[in-house]
């Protein structure tokens, strides 16, 4: 479903992605993971084309991502996007924050656009907090809205980055939860975190990645048991 082909990036003389090859699957499930600074966010980045590549290709369902345009906000409805910070709109209701996407990107009418989000906010355990701000609502909370927010737009693949790691540890499971029923669902997602417990329940694949490379992947039992490089063993030394 989405394809990364030989590709690199530099931010000015740091050579932030090397040569990355990936493919993700429809359905697939993908944990990456890895030190700091590694270029896991900028990895995510570039899928949704938040960051633009220097060399080699990503495709999504074949084609190459749009450069611009409306394309390339077609591009981005269908990938959706779950942050550290919910980046939730503050002065909108949870119930608009919603309905803003499908309404303006996808044009869906106004009481099929609520309808929808309903049963999302219900979904991720939210359905009574619709009239609310997002400041009156939980860290927990706002990060259910946000997934529900970019599940509105019925994305092809979902894009995590660290999604839990601004989280008090006690919100962190009912967000994780919703990630595991979405990943039980089928949903291809892609996730940045040091979640192990999420890594093992709900991944196909580990991805670690070390200074812009793809280090070594594999299935999350043989990565936790069986890592091959040191910079993986290292790191889950260190993490574990
Ligand atoms: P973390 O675990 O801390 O989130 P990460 O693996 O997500 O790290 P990235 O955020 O992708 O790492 O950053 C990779 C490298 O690229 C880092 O050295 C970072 O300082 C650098 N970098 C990221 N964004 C930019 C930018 N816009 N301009 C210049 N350098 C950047
Ligand atoms: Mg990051």
């Amino acid at each position: 479903l989405v394809v990364l082909d030989h590709v690199d990036k530099w931010f000015g003389e740091l050579h932030v992605l090397q040569d990355i090859n990936m493919s993700i699957a429809r359905g697939e499930v993908v944990v990456v993971i890895g030190p700091s600074g590694s270029g896991k966010s900028t990895l995510c980045r570039t899928i949704n084309r938040l960051e633009t590549i220097d060399k080699g290709t990503i495709t999504l369902d074949g084609k190459p991502l749009p450069a611009e345009g409306k394309a390339l906000a077609a591009h981005r409805a269908e990938v959706g996007m779950v942050f550290q910070s919910f980046n939730l709109f503050a002065h909108k209701t949870i119930l608009e924050n919603v309905t803003l996407g499908p309404i303006k990107v996808r044009g869906t009418d106004k009481a099929a656009a609520e309808k929808q989000a309903r049963q999302l906010l219900d979904r991720v355990g939210v359905g009574n907090q619709a009239d609310k701000y997002p400041a009156q609502l939980s860290g927990g909370q706002q990060q259910r809205v946000a997934i529900a927010r970019a599940l509105a737009m019925e994305p092809k693949v979902m894009l995590f980055d660290e999604p839990t790691s601004a989280l008090d540890p006690e919100m962190i499971k009912e967000v994780l939860d919703v990630m595991v029923d979405l990943a039980q669902g089928g949903m291809t997602m892609v996730v940045v975190t040091h979640e192990m417990g999420f890594a093992r329940t709900a991944a196909d694949r580990v991805v670690f990645m070390a200074d812009g490379q793809v280090v070594e992947e594999n299935t999350p039992d043989e990565f936790f048991s069986n890592a091959q490089s040191g910079r993986a063993q290292d790191f889950l030394s260190k993490i574990l």
